[in-house]
């Protein structure tokens, strides 16, 4: 049997046939079987790259059927799939491409003179260019090639997938997910969630980050359902749409800006049987305020980029507001302690995992995935957690020290390394302040040299340098930073200073 992931999407995809699998916002339908060959055609155009089983290949396009069909071909070929954020700038790229090594590097045609030079620096064989309408060099080459192609032999502990993940040192590592990790969790979630044909799943995440890519992609594939392919989230698209759909996947944001629509009422929704939400808090208020609209409960669940899902909320029986739910199947889930000593329930400890969907290491950093696992091959999530006698887990908290806003991860080294290194600044703090739209915004508190520089002048300047999700909200001036006897940054007394309305730089 081929452990190839793709073998199974195969399989479906052959009993769906005609059966739409993916419509994008401009009413194309995509069938199953037209996937079976675009799947087909890209993989071959990679085949004829020189790109092997094993090479990776590095996207950094917006999102399309076509991109989605790209990363499909690259599970299909038997390559190593790597999704880049399309916000990423030249430093943030350059890192990537020097550790993966990719042998193609995929980008928008607007994009390709600067991404080609950077790539030649790294020793990238290929820079291609791939668009929603097809006009790409890939998209062309792909266009030549036939459509059907041997999907390639895999071993389960082959990786699939390398999503990189920052750590509070703010160096991001390559978190690599195998076949069997991905098919195991997708499995697991079709089957909790209660995946069918007749499911239609508003799809409106970003193809970058874990969620959107397979989380939610994977759910769809699995059951041979439909994908109503959003290019990225709009409140009042989604609400023309919810009349068609039956399930919808989203980070907090999306479900604070709905409750934000008038028109987003229990009559809007009455064709919907679920919405899901993870990748950041959901706050219980917005959960209440979500129940007593739709009268429906949105079922919270935990995941991360080194294992995809962990804990859900039931589909039927009690949604637990404030919980992400329990262990789904294939995963085990305890909380520790500082020694990796196993806690009673009731009590707060690091939450620890262990199964068949946690990542096989970071990519070529054996000493960080050491670090990470215990003893007895549990992996640190690094989250702090609560369980109850029923096995509903809570998350507390952080251990790391990291922001997410709006879904999104920012780790504050990476902001204050680039606000330090401004010219008139001295020190700076980067905190998450909770907020209604973001879950979190990012909040610069920085001392400067330069008693004329402004906020404005700080934000500026970073929006060159990094993804704008990165880039503080706002920022404060103070004469010094408070510190504890260690000379660590206070950094709980900042967001408590800090934590209130949203204000202007
Ligand atoms: P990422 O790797 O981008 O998916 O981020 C993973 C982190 O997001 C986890 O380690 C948690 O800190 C956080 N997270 C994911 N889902 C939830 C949730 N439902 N509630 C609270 N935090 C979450």
């Amino acid at each position: 049997m081929n452990a190839n992931i793709f073998a199974t999407f195969e399989a479906i995809a052959r009993e769906a046939g005609d059966a739409a699998f993916l419509e994008t916002d401009d009413s194309q339908v995509i069938s199953y079987a037209r996937m079976l060959a675009s799947t087909a055609r890209y993989a071959h155009a990679l085949v004829s790259l020189g790109v092997r089983p094993g090479d990776r290949v590095a996207v950094q396009v917006d999102k399309s059927a076509r991109n989605y069909c790209l990363y499909l071909a690259t599970l299909r070929m038997g390559a190593i799939y790597l999704p880049l954020n399309t916000a990423y700038r030249a430093d943030e790229l350059a890192y990537f491409l020097a550790d993966a090594q990719p042998r193609v590097f995929v980008c928008e045609p607007a994009d390709f003179a600067p991404r080609s030079e950077l790539a030649r620096a790294h020793g990238v064989a290929h820079v291609m260019t791939l668009t929603e309408e097809g006009g790409g060099t890939l998209d062309r080459l792909a266009d030549a090639q036939p459509e059907t192609f041997d999907t390639a032999q895999v071993a389960g502990d082959d990786v699939a997938l390398i999503i990189y993940t920052s750590g509070t040192t703010g160096r991001p590592k390559g978190a690599m997910l195998t076949h069997a990790g991905l098919l195991s969790n997708g499995l697991a979630l079709t089957k909790l969630w209660g995946f069918g044909r007749n499911d239609v799943l508003l799809h409106a995440l970003p193809l970058f980050h874990a969620h959107g890519l397979f989380i939610s992609g994977h759910c769809a594939l699995l059951s041979g359902s439909r994908l109503l392919f959003l290019k990225k989230f709009n409140a009042q698209q989604v609400l023309s749409l919810l009349p068609r759909a039956t399930v919808m996947m989203g980070v907090p944001t999306f479900y604070t800006r709905l409750l934000d629509e008038p028109g987003f009422t229990a009559a809007r929704s009455t064709n919907m049987r679920l919405f899901v939400s993870g990748s950041a808090p959901l706050l219980a208020d917005t959960n209440r305020d979500f129940q007593q609209r739709t009268g429906q409960i949105v079922l919270e669940r935990y995941g991360m980029t080194e294992s995809a899902i962990i804990t859900s909320n039931p589909l039927v029986g009690e949604r637990r507001i404030g919980c992400v739910g329990q262990a789904i199947d294939g995963v085990e889930v305890r909380i520790a302690d500082d020694h990796d000593q196993l806690l009673p329930v009731d009590r707060i400890g690091g939450i620890q995992i262990r199964g068949s969907g946690v990542m096989k290491g970071y990519w070529r950093k054996p000493e960080k995935t050491a670090e990470e696992f215990t003893a007895d091959g549990w992996f640190r999530t690094g989250d702090q957690g609560i369980r109850s006698s029923d096995g509903y887990l809570t998350i507390v908290g952080r251990a790391k020290d990291l922001v997410i806003s709006g879904g999104y991860n920012v780790y504050p080294k990476e902001v204050e390394m680039a606000i330090d290194a401004l010219a008139g600044v001295a020190e700076s703090a980067v905190i998450g302040i909770p907020d209604r739209d973001f879950g979190e915004a990012v909040t610069a508190v920085v001392v400067r040299q330069d008693p004329g520089l402004t906020g404005e002048q700080i934000i500026q300047a970073l929006k060159g340098r990094m993804a704008n999700y990165k880039v503080p909200k706002q920022v404060h001036f103070v004469p010094e930073l408070p510190r504890n006897a260690m000379g660590k940054v206070m950094k709980s007394t900042l967001r408590e200073t800090y934590a209130g309305p949203l204000t202007l730089a």
